[in-house]
């Protein structure tokens, strides 16, 4: 096909198959079963004797389309797409585990990723260690022992600490597991885990991939053997699969991924150093910034920084609220990665269900906002942000 071009070209051109018609965009297969000529092809394709399509439930060429194209941008030999962001971490980790198992994780996760973690896992017999993702000592003491699988994302939900994926990699090789990484805030523009040692990938599609606000949907990013004769059995029974409708609108969004996302990074850019010079702001957390503890490490597996930039206003929970309600363009939104500059407050909302101590040691304060950077012209984010900051913080708290 069109082997040997570009990649940004390649998520325009790749993927889908034209049929007869010879349509430009590509064709939406939207429905839930498909027809046999003679009862022997229904049987032939239950044997796998031949490859076409039964129920979409087991697969479907629309979805098809989308699960290749994600595969090519990734770098992995198979995509397998899913209903949500959730139920990619889902089945990702439950159709490799059994009672007995071992997993260590970071233990700053996306909300529901840290309930499965914690509440799911152990429910089946799973044992779960958790970590702090940023310290090496750490996950070598919790890899000492054989593990089956570790699970993490980088950056994390809302700090953006980050998890040095080569060297835990390594670590948990050398304990004999997988490694499983939630890549939903680095995109699959900015950061490859699977060239870095990681054996899975994960992505919630509904933040940067669809971008757009429209729908949700998942995917894992495997090698064919781990799709074919793990993925497939669990996805197949268990049935979380993607509509071909959002499956399309997601192609879509691939075509356009790559011009996106350099945009949105651009204007986290101009953003974060905005903040970072604001009185009322106490602390910029942005991997693309200098001043970012991690500096280092986001040069070493990040191509850039992303769009997210969680910041720290003087003051505490009143002066954060004071900040998001004085806002007139940037959307009040846990959602992320979208065309609409989002902000979130994690303390009272994603990461509400955590005990207070432990959000505290996480770093989620109730000063820590989590702002998901959009489209729209930067000097017009940076001028919403200053009148709200000026409006929520009062002079007396500000830095001199
Ligand atoms: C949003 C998100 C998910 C879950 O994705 P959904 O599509 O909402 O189910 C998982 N991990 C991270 C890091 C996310 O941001």
């Amino acid at each position: 096909m069109t082997d040997g071009w570009r990649m940004r070209t390649r998520m325009i051109h790749d993927g889908a198959e034209r049929t007869p018609l010879g349509e430009t965009s590509e064709a939406l297969f939207l429905t839930s079963g498909f027809v046999y000529e003679r009862a022997e092809d229904a049987e032939a394709r239950f044997a796998e004797r031949d490859p076409g399509y039964q129920y979409s439930r087991v697969a479907n060429p629309t979805v098809d389309a989308f699960e290749r194209r994600m595969a090519l941008l990734e770098g992995a030999e198979d995509a397998a797409a899913t209903a949500t962001g959730m139920a990619a971490v889902h089945a990702a980790l439950m159709s490799q585990l059994e009672a007995g198992d071992r997993v260590v994780s970071a233990r700053l996760l996306f909300g529901s990723c840290h309930w499965i973690v914690t509440e799911l896992l152990p429910r089946f017999g799973v044992e779960v260690v958790l970590v702090d993702g940023t310290d090496l000592d750490a996950w070598a003491r919790a890899l000492a022992e054989p593990t089956r699988l570790v699970f993490f994302e980088t950056p994390a939900n809302p700090t953006l600490e980050l998890v040095d994926i080569e060297a835990v990699s390594a670590l948990a090789h050398r304990a004999g597991a997988k490694v499983v990484v939630d890549n939903v805030f680095a995109t699959p523009v900015l950061q490859k885990p699977l060239a870095l040692g990681a054996d899975m990938v994960v992505y919630s599609a509904t933040k940067h991939i669809d971008g757009q606000g429209r729908c949700l949907g998942g995917v894992v990013l495997a090698d064919a053997a781990t799709r074919k004769h793990v993925l497939q059995p669990f996805l197949k029974n268990t049935g979380p699969s993607l509509s071909p409708f959002n499956a399309w609108v997601l192609s879509k969004g691939l075509e356009t991924l790559e011009l996106r996302v350099r945009e949105h990074v651009a204007g986290a850019e101009r953003v974060a150093a905005f903040l970072e010079r604001h009185p009322a702001v106490k602390e910029v957390l942005y991997p693309g910034s200098p001043s970012f503890p991690q500096h280092d490490l986001a040069r070493r597996q990040m191509a850039a920084g992303g769009n997210l930039v969680a910041f720290r206003v003087h003051g505490g929970r009143s002066e954060a609220f004071a900040v998001m309600n004085a806002l007139r363009l940037v959307k009040l939104s846990n959602n992320l990665g979208d065309t609409r500059s989002l902000v979130t407050h994690p303390a009272t909302t994603t990461h509400s269900r955590l005990p207070e101590a432990e959000r505290t040691e996480l770093g989620i304060g109730a000063d820590l906002l989590r702002l998901s950077v959009g489209l729209e012209d930067p000097e017009d984010l940076a001028d919403d942000l200053d009148r709200a900051l000026d409006a929520g913080v009062p002079a007396a708290l500000r830095a001199a």
